[in-house]
C-alpha cells in the first residue's frame, strides 16, 4: 500500500506524560479494577460489553502469548510518544494516513446508508474518532487506566481508539504478523467497534448468547468491517494481494484457538478461520451489510 501524498488526519492526540487525564474515569477506574481483580482480564472483557466498554483487539490471552503475562507496562514516557522513535515516528504518520481514509470511507458509507440496522433509524452522518497513540499505559475519558499490555483498544465513552505504536512490534516480531497492511487492519478494526457504537450494534441485542458468544458476534464483525474499508480503499491507497495477505496472517495470530485457547465455549474474538472468513467476506464485498453477524441465529454457525 501506497501511504504519500494521503491526507493525515487530524483527529490524533499523542498522549506523552503531562497529558489531561480523561475526565470521567475515576468511577469506571475502579469498577474495572473490581471486575479485573473478581474475574481477571478476562472478566474484564467479558463485562465490558455494556456502554463503559472496552473492545479490544485481540483476546486477552494475548497478553499470555506475547508479553508473558508480566505486566511490563510501566507508567507514560516523558514528552511526545511519536517522537521517541523514528519507528514510532512512522507508526504515528502511518497511523494518521489510515485513519483518514477510515474517515473517507465512512462518512461516505453513513451518507449512503449501506449499514446494517438495528431498529432505530441509521445516522446519516459519521462522526469521526480520535486516535490516541500512548506508551504503556494511557487514562481514557471514561473506560479507565488501561495498559499497553492488553494490546489496542476502543473506549466507546469518548470515541477513542487507543494504540501504544509499540504493539506493531509485537505484531511483527513476537505474532509473526509484519506488514504495513496488518497494522492498517489494526486501526480498521478499532473503527469497526467506532462504528459498531454509531450505529447502535450491541452484543445485548441477540438474545440467548452466552457473554462469550455476544463477544465473539461484535469481534467478528469489527473484522468485516474493516475488511469494508480495505475493499473501499483498495484503488486509493493501492492496497495490493501482498497486503492482504498481511491482513488474512494478523486475523489468523489473533484468533483465539492460535492464542492457545482449546475451550471455543470461552472464545471471545473468534477462531482464526472465523477471523480470516469475516474480515474476507468485508474485503471481498464492500458491503458492510454483509458484516450483520448479530442477526446470524446460531452463533455456533458464525
Ligand atoms: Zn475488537
Amino acid at each position: 500500500m501506497r501511504t504519500d501524498g494521503h491526507r493525515r488526519s487530524e483527529n490524533f492526540e499523542d498522549r506523552g506524560a503531562g497529558s489531561v487525564r480523561g475526565g470521567g474515569g475515576r468511577a469506571a477506574t475502579r469498577l474495572l479494577g473490581l471486575v479485573v481483580r473478581r474475574f481477571g482480564i478476562k472478566g474484564l472483557l467479558v463485562a465490558g460489553l455494556g456502554l463503559a466498554g472496552v473492545y479490544f483487539f485481540a483476546p486477552a490471552s494475548i497478553q499470555r502469548a506475547v508479553f508473558g503475562g508480566s505486566g511490563s507496562s510501566s507508567g507514560a514516557v516523558a514528552g511526545s510518544v511519536c517522537a521517541a522513535s523514528e519507528a514510532n515516528t512512522a507508526a504515528c504518520d502511518f497511523s494518521r494516513v489510515v485513519l483518514a481514509s477510515t474517515e473517507d470511507v465512512w462518512a461516505a458509507q453513513f451518507a449512503q446508508g449501506r449499514l446494517p440496522a438495528y431498529g432505530g433509524a441509521l445516522p446519516r452522518r459519521y462522526q469521526n474518532p480520535t486516535l490516541v497513540v500512548f506508551a504503556n499505559s494511557v487514562a481514557t475519558g471514561g473506560c479507565g487506566n488501561v495498559s499497553s499490555d492488553v494490546g489496542p483498544f476502543y473506549c466507546p465513552a469518548d470515541h477513542r481508539l487507543y494504540i501504544d505504536p509499540s504493539f506493531y512490534e509485537t505484531m511483527a516480531h513476537r505474532l509473526r504478523a509484519p506488514g504495513d497492511f496488518a497494522q492498517a487492519y489494526v486501526i480498521a478494526h478499532e473503527v469497526g467497534h467506532h462504528v459498531q457504537n454509531l450505529i447502535g450494534a450491541k452484543s445485548v441485542s441477540v438474545r440467548g448468547d452466552t457473554d462469550a458468544q455476544a463477544s465473539v458476534r461484535i469481534e467478528l464483525m469489527a473484522d468485516c468491517l474493516a475488511g469494508v474499508w480495505g475493499h473501499t480503499a483498495r484503488a486509493s491507497l493501492q492496497i495490493t494481494d501482498e497486503d492482504l495477505a498481511e491482513a488474512v496472517q494478523a486475523a489468523h495470530a489473533i484468533g483465539d484457538d492460535t492464542l492457545g485457547h482449546r475451550d471455543r465455549a470461552r472464545f471471545t474474538h473468534g477462531s482464526s478461520e472465523q477471523r480470516i472468513r469475516w474480515f474476507r467476506r468485508g474485503f471481498d464485498s464492500g458491503d458492510a451489510r454483509q458484516c450483520d453477524t448479530l442477526s446470524v441465529a446460531d452463533p455456533n454457525r458464525l
